[in-house]
């Protein structure tokens, strides 16, 4: 603290990352990144970059690799944002599209980034408990305040606890709820989720934020995307205009663009997750765990009989590490990311001997 901080960043609780531990010999299973490398065409395509031309300023509109996503997702390029992360295309949208008179709307348990947006922009909310099933359920979110709000985020599959929403709960949402935005958050969308895109062309309220840093593996790249009604992204364009006119550096747009090309590297890797995430549930819930159903890069998982965080704690004595919440409702529950299928065997061993 100090008298030359502003009022603002006095009252602020800013998010705290999952660890990046400086040691080697760890099996990483803590902040959802992926096991794999990312795609050799992406790698090649930043290798064979102009640097020379990093002398002068990226195109400050990104225009290629909107024209890419564009056409990943049958959209036109006024449909498409960009940002440094979708972390950066998050911070956008609740300062362009969701700070209005009513409180906001997101789950009690979801992405831990949200609130602190909040904060940061002074826009209210309200949470809405999931179900004991750790479901999102649509009919709450209608009910609250008289369906009047300022907006409605959270991600699909939703994050910790990687349970998906039927695309046909979030078309009823949308259809309900026409006088403000809702955001689904897919950064984890591509193990094996269907994806609210489909619906974008229909529903001028919603906006759909994606990234490359889960199942991409560019995580380093910082690279992050919208896509919604062009006049969505037209307030996300004015917000970034006045914030960082050129997020998208030039290594970071041949790596992204080469990436999204290879949708067939991608298929790959993605395949493997879900195949490995499948098998290590199979094994955690022979050893006692119940783990919620995931359609995410990760598990929530917890044991009737062993306490979380002393779990957690061994994991890391043997160099193993996972990433355990001491929140309400979730603190007996650990967050395990996919890695291969040797490092899930290496942790399945470890929990044995723990238990
Ligand atoms: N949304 C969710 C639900 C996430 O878990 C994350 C990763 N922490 C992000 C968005 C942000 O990802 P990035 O900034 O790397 O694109």
């Amino acid at each position: 603290m100090s008298r030359f901080w502003s009022k603002t960043v006095k009252e602020l609780t800013p998010y705290v990352p999952g660890e990046q531990p400086k040691l080697s010999q760890l099996i990483k299973l803590n902040t959802n990144e992926s096991p794999y490398g990312p795609s050799p065409k992406a790698l090649a395509a930043i290798a064979a970059a102009n640097t020379e031309a990093l002398r002068l300023y990226p195109d400050p509109n990104s225009d290629a690799l909107k024209q890419s996503i564009a056409k990943l997702h049958g959209l036109t390029a006024n449909q498409v944002f960009v940002g440094n992360g979708s972390d950066e295309v998050l911070a956008h949208v609740f300062l362009g599209l969701l700070k209005h008179e009513h409180p906001i709307l997101f789950p009690d348990i979801t992405y831990s980034f949200y609130p602190v947006y909040c904060k940061l922009y002074g826009i209210s909310f309200d949470n809405i408990p999931l179900s004991d099933d750790f479901s999102i359920s649509v009919a709450d979110y209608l009910k609250k305040n008289n369906g009047r709000n300022g907006g409605i985020i959270f991600p699909n599959p939703n994050a910790p606890t990687g349970r998906a929403l039927p695309l046909k709960d979030i078309e009823t949402l949308l259809q309900s709820n026409q006088d403000s935005v809702v955001v689904i958050d897919e950064a984890y969308v591509d193990y094996g989720t269907d994806s609210a895109i489909a619906l974008v062309d229909q529903y001028p309220n919603l906006l759909v934020t994606r990234t490359l840093s889960k199942s991409y593996a560019l995580a380093g790249l910082r690279v992050g995307y919208a896509v919604g009604h062009s006049d969505l992204i037209e307030a996300l364009e004015r917000v970034k205009n006045s914030f960082n006119s050129y997020p998208i550096d030039k290594l970071a747009m041949a790596g992204a663009i080469a990436a999204i090309e290879d949708q067939d590297y991608l298929k790959k890797i993605s395949q493997a997750v879900i195949k490995t995430r499948e098998n290590l549930i199979q094994s955690l819930n022979t050893l006692g765990f119940e783990t919620i159903p995931s359609s995410a890069n990760f598990i929530f998982t917890k044991h009737p009989k062993h306490d979380a965080a002393v779990v957690a704690a061994k994991l890391r004595e043997k160099h193993i590490i996972v990433r355990h919440f001491k929140l309400p409702r979730i603190d007996q529950y650990l967050r395990i990311t996919i890695g291969t299928d040797e490092q899930c065997d290496e942790l399945v061993k470890a929990i044995k001997e723990i238990l």
